[in-house]
């Protein structure tokens, strides 16, 4: 049988080909760390292959596995000269999940693993430090009691605060030794009690039952929310590892901590992380502490008097400084490690490269490159493009006059206002009737993260940067103001004290996560631009691209934001977006109710000066770029007035009794319109439409040039066409009315006339198409529609079974789905066999999504067209598509 248990030592590491689909991140890492001399603290790797095969065999762990588990243990015993169950020298475990990427929280944990009422004396005999022992002990049973045997935690806190309030103490640091013997008793009773099962005494047996239930956590209720967000498959699975003990918790001399090699919030070159003395692991994480800064510099910076590591540990932080920037350089990333110091000595307990928000993960790209960590390819290739939205994400409006009510640690940058809740499922419900929502908890927990993920923000009471709120908000990019130990919380009245204020559920606030403001009411907010790292990093991505990357817009604004972000043309103008505009909609009803020629003539007369205007303006605004300009495609029934007020409007223009003009409504009514009357269906009933439309893009077009101003480069195209002969109709129209409005103008146009291919047949039919279309884009928005033959207006009400029950794997209307690629790449084919240089590009949604881009460029498109906040997305993911070809 192949080896599926490694110890960190194991030279089949170095065999196996992805350590980390096989060890988890962090079992590949601790052997990484071990070997590289780095302390580590004995102990070995359960692979994923376990968990997959724990799975098949009904959840149990097969004979083999376990005579596996018991082998290595021989060798950490042999190790550490400890016993696992010794009565005097016995060997406690931690048994950690460990999936391919992080998941931070999501699993389960279990430490002081090996205790039981034996070796809790033997612990105590050998640290001289009963209290230690016991609390260790405690806390095992506790942790254990929880995880493997489902007793609720709050049972087990319920007994400490009781027995505390019986003794008139405060802090559990004032319960000595034998209070943790009653308690332990209490504990074990309360385990049997809820359980129905003695607490085990066999170390063996408890170890089986924490690697059983670590796996058993890869199916639980929260990592499978997590692995649906982040797109995690779940056939992945997680390992498992089994480390002999180190204690943070032995007195002061001890500490655990997490840090950062560089600051995770903006990137600069300054460890970063946090640390308390005699205390666990889980504290840190938790955030049931507040803990201290690991450097001098951070602290005096945050103004708190407790001390850093630094001026406490100073030997140790200069070995953990040491080891933090080896660390990097072995990884050329930053990293986040987890410590513990032992009585004085240093432990390295897990290094991961560091989840950071995009501003940090920018900067952290451009400054390795100019430290020569790694090259600029590698530095494109870092960032995840999705993630640059948060980049662009607004900041407060700085001129506005604000009531900042408390602050925070700025754990999560960013700016979002919306109603204060205080559960994560009242978060998610009015995120489903579309409010804008603050969570407001003590602190986090990973079965907050439906909520998290609902609100706009997120803003705990208590837990530092590196606490459960902070980590994940980040990681989701979600502004996060942490550890705002100015507000107090009552989850029973529903509201949160401040130092004067007393703010209500349903009350508006604003959160500031890059300065830790917590502002009273919504405050307006500014758009970011582009410049310093970011802008050098998008200049090294777009030297290695090779698509270009238009933007969707069809508003002067949205126009300009797109060219500031660097949009090389506009790859698609819906111009009837043009025509919702209050001032125009009337005439547009006036058009489409008119019942004769003549009548609907003078209704388009009226909008063409709005139409020319505004293409004007586009077209100055893209100078020198291309813009393909749409002609009407949507059904004419979306224009049509509904109210009874809108009805008389339009009646009183075109001089006809209301009734009438209900009845022309009726007649226009389809039962399926996104299959009726659309797209070039509609200039081949209604001609003139599409006649006015040229005519105002051409009379734009002369008139720009008669006066000498510089203007884009136009592209006609038409819509949903399935058939060759509309598309040779269209086209002719298109340059009859361009050379009417070019004599009269005595201006020559160049142009170019094209056709959106989004349906089936035009793909298929696509040789015959282009002998007349001089480029094709691609509308995977109706493709898709088309394609599966599911409305992309109903698909919500059901997707989510479909991906539950993984028939997808992902929305297809928001990732390219193969099935639609083959109809693109078939088009491609036939498009290039009838003219070679047809140009190709998408503007379906698709087009600002990395995965869907890196297919287009594939398959050979000449450019991705997408919304403006999309652009700087694509650029980048343009980039790393073409940097992964030539790997
Ligand atoms: C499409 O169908 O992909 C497209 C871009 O057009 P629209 O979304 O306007 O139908
Ligand atoms: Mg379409």
């Amino acid at each position: 049988m192949k080896k599926l248990i490694l110890n960190f030592k194991s030279k089949e590491t170095k065999k196996i080909k992805n350590p980390k689909n096989f060890l988890g991140g962090k079992g590949a890492n601790l052997s990484e760390m071990g070997k590289m001399g780095l302390p580590v603290p004995p102990g070995f790797t359960i692979s994923t292959e376990v968990c997959k095969l724990f799975y098949k065999e009904k959840k149990r762990l097969g004979k083999k596995i376990i005579e596996q588990i018991k082998k290595e243990l021989k060798v950490v015993e042999k190790d550490v000269s400890k016993k696992f169950g010794d009565n005097k020298n016995p060997l406690l475990l931690s048994v950690r999940s460990g999936a391919r990427v992080s998941m931070p929280g999501m699993m389960d944990t279990i430490l002081n693993l090996g205790l039981n009422d034996k070796t809790v004396e033997a612990l105590s005999k050998k640290t001289s430090n009963g209290r230690f022992a016991k609390d260790s002990y405690r806390r095992f049973i506790q942790m254990y009691g929880n995880v493997v045997m489902g007793v609720e935690s709050y049972h087990f806190e319920e007994l400490i605060e009781n027995y505390k309030l019986t003794k008139g103490v405060l802090l559990d640091t004032d319960l000595d030794e034998n209070d943790w013997d009653g308690l332990i008793d209490d504990f074990k009773k309360t385990v049997k009690e809820k359980s129905g099962k003695d607490f085990p005494q066999d170390v063996f047996d408890q170890l089986l039952g924490a690697v059983s239930a670590v796996f058993l956590s890869w199916e639980s209720n929260r990592a499978k929310v997590y692995r649906k967000l982040n797109q995690i498959p779940s056939e992945w699975g997680t390992a498992v590892n089994v480390q002999s003990m180190v204690f943070g918790n032995m007195g002061n001399d001890c500490a655990t901590g997490v840090v950062f090699t560089r600051n995770p919030s903006d990137g600069s070159n300054d460890i970063y992380g946090e640390y308390l003395i005699n205390a666990q692991g889980e504290d840190v994480v938790a955030g049931t502490r507040t803990p201290q800064y690991i450097t001098k510099k951070a602290r005096k910076s945050a103004g708190v008097d407790a001390l850093s590591m630094e001026e406490s540990m100073p030997k140790v932080y200069k070995e953990l400084d040491k080891i933090l920037t080896k660390l990097e350089k072995h990884y050329k990333d930053m990293q986040d490690v987890e410590f513990t110091v032992e009585n004085q000595k240093l432990w390295m307990l897990q290094t991961r490269s560091g989840k950071r928000t995009s501003k940090s993960a920018v900067k952290i790209a451009v400054d390795m490159v100019k430290e020569k960590l790694i090259s600029k390819k590698e530095a494109v290739l870092r960032i995840d493009p999705n993630s640059l939205d948060t980049l662009l994400h607004p900041t407060l409006d700085e001129k506005t006059k604000i009531n900042v009510i408390a602050n925070g640690l700025p754990a999560s940058p960013g700016a979002s206002s919306g109603k204060v809740v205080f559960d994560s499922d009242e978060a998610e419900r009015l995120n489903d009737m579309m409010q804008d929502t603050i969570l407001v908890r003590v602190e986090t927990s990973p079965e907050d993260i439906h909520g998290m993920h609902a609100a706009k923000g997120i803003l705990t009471a208590r837990g530092g940067m590196t606490s459960h709120a902070a980590v994940v908000a980040r990681g989701m990019g979600r502004p996060c103001v942490s550890g705002s130990s100015e507000i107090e919380i009552n989850y029973d009245e529903k509201i949160f004290k401040t130092a004067d204020q007393t703010v209500k559920e349903g009350d508006v606030i604003t959160i500031d996560g890059s300065t830790g403001r917590v502002i009273l009411g919504n405050v307006p907010t500014v758009q970011p631009e582009i410049s310093g790292d970011f802008s050098k990093l998008m200049s090294w991505a777009d030297s290695f691209r090779k698509l270009k990357v238009r933007t969707n817009s069809e508003t002067p604004l949205d126009t300009k934001t797109a060219r500031e972000f660097g949009a090389e043309g506009i790859g698609l103008c819906r111009t009837e977006h043009m025509f919702f505009d209050e001032e125009r909609i009337l005439s547009v009803r006036e058009m489409i109710l008119s019942k004769t020629k003549e009548d609907r003539a003078k209704a388009l007369d009226k909008l063409l000066p709005h139409q020319k205007k505004d293409f004007m303006e586009i077209f100055k605004i893209m100078s020198g770029l291309p813009v393909t300009v749409r002609l009407l495609d949507p059904p004419l029934h979306e224009f049509l007035p509904r109210t009874e007020k809108e009805i008389g409007e339009v009646a009183s223009v075109v001089n006809l009794p209301a009734k009438e003009i209900e009845n022309r409504i009726n007649e226009l009514h389809e039962q399926n319109p996104m299959l009726g009357h659309r797209g070039c269906r509609l200039g081949i009933s209604f001609p003139e439409i599409y006649e006015m439309q040229c005519r105002a893009i051409f009379e734009a077009l002369c008139e720009l040039k008669k006066n000498k101003i510089k203007s884009a480069f136009p592209e006609i195209m038409i819509p949903l066409v399935s058939t060759e002969m509309e598309i040779r109709l269209m086209k002719e129209l298109v340059i009859n009315t361009a050379k009417n409005v070019q004599n009269e103008n005595k201006v020559k146009i160049d142009f170019l006339v094209g056709t959106m291919i989004e349906l089936p047949r035009a793909a298929i039919k696509a040789r015959d198409i282009a002998k007349h279309a001089e480029f094709f884009s691609f509308g995977t928005n109706d493709l898709t529609q088309t394609t599966f033959g599911i409305s992309r207006d109903d698909s919500g009400k059901f997707l989510n079974d479909y991906i539950e029950n993984k028939i997808f794997s992902i929305d297809p209307f928001v990732s390219i789905d193969d099935g639609v690629g083959d109809l693109v790449k078939i088009a491609v084919e036939q498009g290039k066999k009838e003219n070679k240089t047809i140009k190709l590009g998408i503007c379906g949604e698709h087009g600002g999504d990395p995965k869907s881009i890196e297919f287009c460029s594939k398959a050979g498109l000449n450019y991705v067209s997408c919304s403006p906040y999309r652009v700087p997305v694509a650029r980048l993911a343009a980039a790393q598509s073409e940097i992964q070809k030539k790997n």
